[in-house]
């Protein structure tokens, strides 16, 4: 099936269905079809957020079957969140998406291999290292070009190949095993009297793909007078698997992580993660189990701690640690998960602004952000949509004349790390706070 090609007649009935007078809150106006990337690349309807909605109601009225169209529609949904910003009723559009998902799953399962790696792979950081290592074995001894070399001719399989390994992160040495369950704040007295206290919640995809970024975020967190606390055995904040209707396993490991961090709650001042995904699904917890009396005051007690990086850095940062970095002219790329979802877009750009030495270009269309195509595995399901996002993206990078371009989740830098093979561009990417780090010597 391609992206403008929906298979009509193939029939099936979804049972738990999103909230009827939520889809009815839409009063059709048409404002969150300018912001939305799919709308954007398309012009159907289909693929803006009203056409989803409209879609999910018809399904509720009953005229209209879930069949393999309304599928692919739901699927093509970036989950970015751009259309919740801009809605005048406030409706609640991505959420209602992703149920909408819930519903096609009963009767109708994603793919057995996505569910297999989301089930078995993808479920915390130290499960993640399961593939990283083979992976650095196959990338130190470039078999992954030689894959390509051999069956890159493959009609079918060849195309899917070049671009997995075209797109694939350097694998590094995970982080995990190296964190210590208390790392000391430095700095003390020097700048605070006493140090802030704070737990590091490690994503799964920081730890295997880019661990030296959370060294940095540890390292900053420190030098900024941070005590940082790791409780062992995290597992995944579990948004690739809400993203892909595993709507119980989600709340599993959404329920794991509070009862891990549970004994913390009460002596730091905040849960501080270096991935903006992490950060978003980990707020999002309260409103996961908001009707589930035994787990929503905790869930609630949780996520009113967690602070994406950004933000915490930006509230505690010490005066006195004045970072300074070579002249370079950069940019910064607005994650969907921080901006749209979070509605943090000031504080990274407060925190950059405290860089001596970098000159600050703006991106186009920094609100609502549009999507760089990454999207957790959207990449990897829907990859014609997604390159023609990226390639948009790295046309604005051109425009703006960045040397730098600096961004805050592991998706949003592999996927501009990918443009930036794609493009030849003569940029360098990184996470802000290895831009931090980079900057404190
Ligand atoms: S979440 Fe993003 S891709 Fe999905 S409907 Fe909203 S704006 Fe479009
Ligand atoms: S902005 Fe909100 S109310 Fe307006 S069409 Fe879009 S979903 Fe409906």
């Amino acid at each position: 099936m391609t992206i403008y090609d929906s298979t009509p007649g193939q029939q099936v009935f979804g049972l738990t269905l999103p909230n009827y007078d939520e889809l009815m809150g839409c009063i059709r106006c048409g404002r969150c079809l300018p912001v939305c990337p799919t709308y954007q690349e398309t012009q159907l309807e289909t693929f803006s957020p009203r056409g989803r909605l409209s879609l999910l109601r018809a399904v509720e009225d009953g005229t209209l079957d879930i069949t393999r169209g309304v599928e692919a529609y739901l699927y093509h949904c970036l989950d970015c969140r751009a259309c919740n910003t801009v809605c005048p009723p406030g409706v609640r559009i991505g959420e209602l998406i992703v149920a909408g998902r819930v519903a096609v799953e009963e009767k109708h399962p994603r793919s057995p291999i996505i569910k297999f790696m989301l089930r078995h792979v993808l479920t915390g950081a130290e499960r993640a290292e399961i593939i990283s290592g083979p992976l650095r074995f196959v990338q130190a001894f470039r078999l992954d070009k030689l894959g390509v070399a051999l069956l890159g001719w493959l009609p079918g399989v060849g195309p899917k190949l070049r671009q997995l390994v075209e797109f694939a992160p350097k694998m590094g040495k995970p982080i995990r095993g190296e964190l210590a369950a208390v790392t000391p704040a430095q700095n003390v007295g020097r700048f605070a009297k006493s140090p802030h206290r704070v737990a590091f919640f490690l994503g799964c995809m920081m730890n295997v793909a880019m661990p030296d970024v959370s060294r940095a975020t540890v390292r900053v967190l420190t030098r900024a007078g941070c005590e940082v606390v790791t409780p062992a055995g995290q597992s995944c904040c579990g948004t690739p698997h809400d993203d892909q209707a595993m709507h119980a396993l989600s709340r599993e490991l959404a329920q794991r992580n509070i009862a891990l961090f549970e004994p913390f709650l009460a002596d730091v001042e905040a849960i501080v993660t270096d991935c903006a995904g992490c950060s978003a699904a980990l707020k999002e917890y309260a409103e996961w189990f908001h009707d589930d009396p035994a787990w929503a005051p905790r869930a609630q007690a949780f996520s009113a701690k967690v602070q994406d990086v950004t933000e915490w850095l930006d509230a505690i940062w010490p005066e006195e640690l004045q970072p300074k970095h070579a002249r370079v002219r950069a940019t910064y790329h607005d994650p969907c998960h921080l901006a749209n979802l979070q509605n943090v877009r000031a504080q990274p750009r407060r925190l950059l602004g405290r860089i001596e030495g970098l000159e600050m270009r703006p991106l186009p269309d920094s609100h609502p952000i549009r999507c760089c195509g990454s999207a957790g595995i959207y990449n990897l399901t829907h990859t014609p949509m997604a390159l023609d996002l990226l390639d948009r993206k790295m046309a604005d990078v051109a425009g703006s004349g960045a040397e730098l371009v600096v961004s805050a989740n592991p998706g949003c830098l592999m996927q501009l790390e990918w443009g930036r093979r794609r493009s030849g561009q003569k940029i360098v990417v990184k996470h802000l706070v290895q831009v931090l780090d980079e900057s404190l010597g």
